[in-house]
């Protein structure tokens, strides 16, 4: 078993928190990292030999909510940390659950699973018809250090709900959303379809992106 530490780089590259304690999601990040050739080395905050307290998800917005959570985790670690906040933003429900699409089913009172957040959400919009179920997934991603301005970048994926859930992959409200321009769910895509196309996947290779450019600017 790797052993845990906090140092600033290793043999691998620049080590940057994610402020997330999902293995998948470190997982996921990871491999997008990987695929846009950025030199960071993903750690999360499992792997890590500091506890980082829970902060609440008090923003109005996924940007606000992401700088929220990586500023945290540079509190706690001293090291530079990367947080993500998504979520669904439904047409028909004037862009709900929004930041909320994590814990949808228990602002009502139910269990909090992602089972309970679809069945929830599936029956709020039973009736709207096909032309009206547009709704959008969105990702912030912020990157905070000390000593530099944060990076705050966004990804969307439009695309339309299905009635019924269709396909076993991905997590969420996957088994409902079909991109625009493709027949399947994004819960019937390999991750790396979904990497390809996805509002993280967008946000994070625009990260990438802004992090090389500030390299470029200052050499
Ligand atoms: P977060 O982890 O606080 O950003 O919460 C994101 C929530 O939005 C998840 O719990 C899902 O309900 C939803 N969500 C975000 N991205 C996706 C996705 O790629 N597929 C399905 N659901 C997603």
């Amino acid at each position: 078993m790797a052993g845990k530490t906090n140092s600033a780089n290793t043999a691998k590259g620049k080590r940057v928190v994610l402020a997330s304690r999902n293995e998948h999601k470190v997982a996921e990040v990871r491999r997008i990292l990987a695929d846009a050739r950025s030199e960071i080395d993903l750690v999360g905050l499992d792997e890590l030999a500091v506890s980082v307290p829970e902060v609440p998800e008090t923003g109005a917005t996924f940007a606000e909510n992401a700088l929220i959570k990586a500023q945290a985790v540079v509190d706690a670690t001293g090291l530079p940390a990367i947080a993500d906040d998504s979520g669904l933003a439904v047409d028909a429900l004037n862009g709900m659950p929004g930041v909320l699409s994590a814990r949808w089913a228990g602002m009502a009172g139910q269990e909090g699973t992602d089972k309970a957040n679809l069945d929830l959400l599936l029956a709020q919009i039973a009736d709207v018809p096909e032309e009206r179920r547009g709704a959008s997934f969105v990702a912030a991603v912020a990157l905070v250090r000390d000593g530099a301005a944060p990076i705050v970048v966004e990804g969307t994926v439009r695309g339309r709900l299905l009635f019924h859930r269709q396909g076993e992959n991905g997590f969420g409200y996957d088994p409902i959303f079909v991109p625009d321009g493709y027949d399947d769910t994004t819960a019937e895509m390999s991750a790396v379809q979904k990497d390809a196309l996805s509002h993280r996947g967008q946000a994070l290779r625009a990260l990438v992106t802004r992090m090389k450019e500030e390299e470029h600017a200052a050499q």
